[in-house]
C-alpha cells in the first residue's frame, strides 16, 4: 500500500517535471473536461426539460396570424376595424399572454418570447394611411395602427409593438419618393417588418408566370430601392396562390421564406409537419358575428383558449423546439436536433 502510494507520487512528480509545472498532464485534463461538459450538458438539458414541462410548452402548436386592413373611425367593410376595436383586440392579446412576433420571425423559426407566452403575428394589408401616418414631428399620428400598438406596448412592459406591413404601390398614400422612403424607413427603424403584397393588388390566380413575377418583383425592387430591405414574406392578394405556388416564393427579384393566405384558421408552427411555407393561413380580425361566427379572430381566440394543447406555447428558449412527448409524430424531421420532448 505504502509502496504503491509512493510510486504513485513518483509518477506524479515525473509528470510534473515533464509538463514543467505542477499541473496534471494535458490528456487527463482533457478527459475530465469532456466528462464535465457532458455532465453539464445533461444537467442543462434536464433543467430545460423541467422548465418546458412547468410552462406546458408546446412549440408544435398553432399560431394565430391576424389580418388587419384599415383602422378607421367608421368601419365601412367587414375588413375595417375602428381604433377602439383595434385597441380592444390588442388588449385581449395582452390579457391572454400573446406576444407579437413578425411574420419573418415566424417563418424563420426565430420565436423568441418568454416562457409560457404564445406568439401572435399582426399583419396589415394594403399599406393604408390609417395604418401609418406621421405628423410633422415624424411621430405616428393618433389612432393609426402603429400609434395604437405603441400605446398598448407602453402600458404593458414586455409587450412589443411589432407588426408586418404588406405593402402595395399605394405606399400609405404617399406619392413622393422621399415620403415613401420615410414611411418604409420608419417601419424598419421601429421594429416592424415590411412585406410584399404585389404592386397592383391583382388576383394572381390564372395569370402567367411572367405576370406573377412582374407584379411581385416590381414592388420588391421599389421597397429595396426606398428602404434597403428585401422582404422575406409575401401576403397574396385575396389569399389566392398563382397557378404554381412556387412562383410567389421565388423570382428574379425576390426570394421569400413564406407566403400568407387570407383565411381561415390559425397557422401550424414552422416546426410542425403540417406547415407549408408557400401557403400559411391567416385569420381576419373580427367579432363573432355573421360570416365571422366561427372563422375570424374572436372565435379562434376563444377556441385556442379552450384548447391549450392545440396552441403554441413557448418554453422561453428560441434554440429548442419543446413539446409534450406524445406530439413527437408532428415534428418536422429538419428540426430533430432542436427538439426537446418532455
Ligand atoms: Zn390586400
Amino acid at each position: 500500500m505504502r509502496l504503491r502510494m509512493l510510486s504513485g507520487l513518483g509518477a506524479l512528480t515525473a509528470a510534473a517535471i515533464l509538463t514543467g509545472c505542477d499541473s496534471q498532464p494535458d490528456t487527463t485534463k482533457l478527459a475530465e473536461t469532456k466528462v464535465d461538459a457532458a455532465a453539464k450538458l445533461k444537467a442543462t438539458k434536464a433543467a430545460k426539460v423541467k422548465k418546458a414541462a412547468q410552462v406546458r410548452a408546446n412549440e408544435l402548436g398553432q399560431i394565430p396570424v391576424l389580418m388587419f386592413h384599415r383602422i378607421v373611425p367608421k368601419p365601412q367593410t367587414t375588413d375595417d376595424r375602428s381604433p377602439q376595436q383595434f385597441k380592444a383586440d390588442l388588449e385581449r392579446l395582452v390579457r391572454e399572454d400573446y406576444v407579437p412576433i413578425t411574420a419573418a420571425e415566424m417563418v424563420a423559426g426565430k420565436i423568441d418570447i418568454p416562457a409560457g407566452k404564445h406568439p401572435v403575428v399582426l399583419t396589415f394589408d394594403d399599406s393604408s394611411p390609417s395604418q401609418l401616418t406621421l405628423n410633422q414631428m415624424g411621430e405616428p399620428q393618433k389612432d393609426t395602427a402603429v400609434a395604437i400598438m405603441k400605446e398598448v406596448a407602453d402600458a404593458h412592459p414586455g409587450w412589443k409593438p411589432k407588426g408586418t406591413f404588406y405593402v402595395t404601390r399605394d405606399m400609405f398614400g404617399k406619392t413622393v419618393r422621399e415620403e415613401q422612403a420615410q414611411m418604409l424607413l420608419w417601419l424598419k427603424d421601429n421594429g416592424h417588418e415590411i412585406g410584399n403584397h404585389t404592386s397592383d393588388h391583382l388576383n394572381l390566380r390564372g395569370r402567367s408566370h411572367k405576370e406573377v413575377e412582374d407584379q411581385i418583383g416590381k414592388i420588391a425592387a421599389q421597397i429595396n430601392a426606398l428602404s434597403y430591405t428585401k422582404p422575406t414574406t409575401i401576403a397574396l392578394p385575396y389569399g389566392n396562390q398563382p397557378n404554381k405556388k412556387d412562383w410567389a416564393m421565388r423570382g428574379k427579384l425576390y426570394n421569400h421564406q413564406g407566403a400568407f393566405l387570407a383565411g381561415y384558421t390559425p397557422a401550424p408552427a414552422p416546426f410542425s409537419k403540417s406547415y407549408d411555407a408557400a401557403g400559411i393561413p391567416r385569420i381576419k380580425a373580427m367579432d363573432k358575428k355573421g360570416d365571422c361566427a366561427q372563422f375570424c379572430s374572436h372565435a379562434w381566440l376563444d377556441w385556442l383558449k379552450k384548447n391549450p394543447d392545440m396552441r403554441y406555447t413557448s418554453d422561453g428558449d428560441p434554440r429548442t423546439v419543446a413539446y409534450p412527448k406524445y406530439k413527437a409524430p408532428y415534428l418536422r424531421k429538419s428540426f430533430t436536433t432542436w427538439s426537446l420532448p418532455y
